[in-house]
């Protein structure tokens, strides 16, 4: 894959601190600080929760920079986003994110897109910071590992489908392993920042296959990002989500 201009700017706003950050991609703007804007930013509706660890915790495999700016610039853009969005319309204030995505069609017009790909982005990396850590990796444990066996057979052969869940979604996008609407476990992908919770189904752990989660440490090697990411997973969150699914 090309470095195209996206990937560039990305890399020189990355590698070379905060003085460059007017040229990060718009998507992601800097973060606002201060006390004025902080004061402002805690009236909002959505908030960006903060990462549970420190930037470096997942180091060797995801690297202090990528998380530094995957969670301060890009998942506060997305809270950001939905925030304008729903400032717009104040009676949707009550709502939280995952309603919001769930209804899409009862939203005026103008924000759908906005909040599809922001609340849908909000929910996601809030979800994906959590089942991560320190310490994580090896074998599941407790009744997600049962169940995993149970439907994919081992947990080597449900690592390969959602790797390759991962691999083949083209462009950006997550892996998923879901529980469906009937109860069973699946692995699946989505594209953008669209949630399974869309489809109705519940994500129980996802890895962000978007280039702004590996690119800096891993280029253009995605399948070598999905295969360290195991590394970093942490079961107990996993397994809370899981339950949280069957209730
Ligand atoms: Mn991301």
């Amino acid at each position: 894959m090309a470095i195209n201009r996206r990937n560039f700017l990305f890399l020189i706003a990355a590698t070379s601190g905060a003085a460059a950050c007017g040229t990060f991609p718009s998507t992601a703007g800097p973060v606002k600080s201060g006390s004025e804007t902080k004061q402002s930013e805690s009236n909002q509706t959505f908030k960006l929760p903060p990462l549970p660890y420190d930037y470096k915790a997942l180091e060797p495999h995801i690297d202090a920079a990528t998380m530094q700016f995957h969670h301060d610039k890009h998942h506060a853009a997305y809270v950001k986003n939905l925030n304008d969005a729903v400032n717009k319309y104040p009676q949707l204030k009550s709502q939280t994110a995952e309603q919001l995505i769930q209804n899409l069609s009862s939203l005026p017009e103008d924000i759908r897109t906005t909040v599809r790909n922001n609340g849908g982005g909000h929910i996601n990396h809030s979800m994906f910071w959590e089942i991560m850590g320190p310490n994580g990796g090896g074998e599941p444990k407790g009744a997600i590992a049962a169940a995993i066996i149970q439907t994919f057979g081992s947990f080597d052969t449900f690592k390969q489908q959602f790797n390759e869940a991962g691999t083949k979604r083209f462009g950006s996008g997550w892996a998923w392993l879901v529980r469906t609407k009937d109860g069973k476990l699946q692995v699946t992908s989505t594209a953008n920042q669209d949630s399974p919770l869309m489809e109705g189904m519940y994500p129980i752990m996802g890895n962000d296959v978007w280039e702004h989660a590996y690119y800096l440490k891993y280029q253009n090697k995605r399948a070598d990002y999905l295969t360290a990411w195991w590394n970093v997973v942490n079961w107990n969150q996993v397994n809370q989500r899981f339950e949280k699914a069957q209730a």
